[in-house]
């Protein structure tokens, strides 16, 4: 099975597992494996917000009443929310998202849509289900598609602490054996309709003739056939707006001589392009971070009159700024950024307009390549050697 599909949209859908409960369990240990259930006393009338695993073995659920709640699992640990505490961790969360890929769609709190396109999705969501762990101490689970709501419905048939991909040939079988209530937008009130037509399952849905599908769900007929059959072209929406695109590397062994570095700058230079293209983006500054051997760290960067995203075009910035900063002790890391981003048709108007530079057409075919083979095929000549030196942060 391959683990990456040429051409297509590629999408990865994180969400923490049991969120606040495994917040409260991470600062507080002694809840851990315990029944955790947030949400307030129960004697008051609140519904259950969030609740460990250990609870949900008891038959606890999110949005139950308390008291129900308390029925179910008397020995059950009740936590007040500290939404202030929420916030702060999925915030740390997001962040490690952001150094995944600039376009990141938020659904929720501890949820939300990664566009992996052009990259291993498979690869990048166990990288981040890595880093969250390791930095936040959570578990979250992915799902992986060439859609959004198919990558949801991966992640929620793999919770928790689970990575789940549907390929293109797959997404029919795993679809057609789901509940009609798992196919987002439809309802209570539908489902409870489709119940008394004896159509239950996503396979039985499909079956319905055109017609059918028109009368029943009117304007959004369509949208609902689609659906049954695997088909979503929804793209995933940035949900706020990119700053700035970067990536750095630390060696496995501190560096001092000038080639090997203008290699990696190239490696580095190139993702960043990348990146940029893919979020229909160029950046007017270009900048490079270097931390030296002693970990004193020194950023230099450039603004051009004209925005740029090719990578010939950011390596070049990238590496006059390099030889400027003359690195005079041996170097432990070293960054790429792009700032001042504005997007791609953005031009200055000149009277004087400069002739169509074919750096995007360029471009336009590397991306391709990339995007068929999950990793560089046309590259920058000085990136040879370093196209897997180092670790990416
Ligand atoms: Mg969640």
């Amino acid at each position: 099975m391959p683990a990456f599909e040429p051409g297509n949209r590629c999408v990865v859908h994180i969400d923490a597992d049991a969120f606040f409960a495994s917040v409260e369990q991470r600062d507080n240990p002694e809840l851990k494996g315990k029944p955790v259930i947030i949400g307030h006393d129960p004697q008051s009338r609140g519904v259950v917000s969030t609740c460990s695993y250990e609870a949900r073995a008891y038959g606890v659920r999110s949005a139950m009443p308390v008291f129900q709640a308390y029925r179910l699992c008397p020995n059950g640990i009740f936590v007040k929310p500290r939404m202030k505490r929420y916030q702060e961790v999925s915030g740390a969360m997001f962040d490690i998202f952001e150094k995944y890929s600039p376009v990141i769609e938020k659904l929720s709190i501890d949820e939300a849509f990664i566009d992996s396109t052009g990259e291993n999705g498979v690869a990048m969501a166990s990288s981040i289900r890595r880093h969250v762990k390791q930095e936040l101490g959570i578990t979250v689970s992915a799902g992986v598609s060439y859609c959004k709501y198919l990558a949801k419905l991966a992640s929620d048939s793999c919770k928790p602490d689970g990575l789940k991909r549907i390929a293109k040939g797959e997404a029919q079988g795993f679809l057609d054996r789901l509940p009609v209530s798992c196919l987002p937008g439809i309802g209570p009130k539908t489902q409870s309709r489709l119940d008394s037509l004896g159509i239950s399952t996503v396979g039985a849905l499909r079956q319905m003739p055109e017609n059918w599908f028109a009368r029943v769900f009117g304007k959004t007929a369509r949208r609902f056939q689609n659906m049954c059959n695997g088909i979503d072209n929804d793209p995933v929406i940035p949900w706020r707006e990119v700053k700035s695109i970067s990536e750095e590397t630390t060696f496995d062994k501190d560096i001092a001589d000038t080639d090997s570095l203008r290699g990696h700058l190239a490696a580095l230079a190139q993702n960043v392009a990348f990146r940029l293209r893919k979020a229909q983006l160029k950046c007017r500054t270009v900048g490079v971070k270097i931390r030296f051997s002693d970990f004193s760290t020194i950023t230099r960067e450039h603004t051009m009159p004209e925005p740029v995203s090719s990578d010939a075009e950011i390596f070049s910035q990238a590496k006059t700024l390099l030889e400027a900063a003359v690195p005079e002790k041996p170097v432990r890391l070293l960054g790429v950024i792009a700032k001042g981003l504005v997007p791609k048709n953005t031009r200055q108007a000149s009277l004087f307009e400069p002739p169509d530079v074919p750096w995007d057409n360029i471009s336009q075919s590397m991306d391709l390549l990339r995007s068929k083979y999950g990793r560089p095929v046309v590259f920058l000549g000085a990136s040879l050697g370093s196209q897997a030196g180092g670790k990416t942060e």
